[in-house]
C-alpha cells in the first residue's frame, strides 16, 4: 500500500506533506528547480511507508490511501494512484507527454476510458 496525491493539490501544492513525510517520499520539494514547473506534488509508492502522516495535515484534502476500505480514493481519482508512480517512473518529457499540464480530470478520466 501506499498514499497518493490527488487532483486538490493540483494548482495548491502547499507542501504540509514533505515537511512531515520521515522517508522523503514526496517530490518535488519547494527547494527543487522542479517546483515550479510542476502541477503537483507526488508521492513515490516504492518509498512510502504508510505512514499517514501526510494525509492528516494536507490542508485541501488531496491524498489518499491507495487501498483502504474506509478511506479509499474515489472512483474518478484512482488515476492518480498510477500518474503518482509515473512521476518516478518515467523520463520528464514522456511523464508531460503523458500527463499533459491543465488537463482537467474530466478530459483525462475521458482519455484513460474509465
Ligand atoms: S504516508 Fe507517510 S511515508 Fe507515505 S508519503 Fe505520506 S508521510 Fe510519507
Amino acid at each position: 500500500m501506499a498514499f497518493v496525491i490527488t487532483q486538490a493539490c493540483i494548482g495548491t501544492k502547499a507542501s504540509e506533506c514533505e515537511k512531515v513525510c520521515p522517508v522523503d517520499a514526496i517530490h518535488p520539494r519547494e527547494d527543487q528547480p522542479s517546483f515550479e514547473q510542476t502541477e503537483q506534488l507526488y508521492i513515490d509508492p516504492s518509498v512510502c511507508i504508510d505512514c499517514g502522516a501526510c494525509m492528516a495535515v494536507c490542508p485541501v484534502r488531496a491524498i489518499y490511501p491507495d487501498e483502504d476500505p474506509v478511506w479509499a480514493i474515489p472512483k474518478p481519482f484512482r488515476y492518480f494512484i498510477e500518474k503518482n508512480a509515473d512521476y518516478y517512473r518515467l523520463d520528464p518529457e514522456a511523464f508531460t507527454q503523458k500527463y499533459p499540464p491543465g488537463v482537467t480530470r474530466r478530459k483525462v478520466v475521458k482519455v484513460k476510458g474509465s
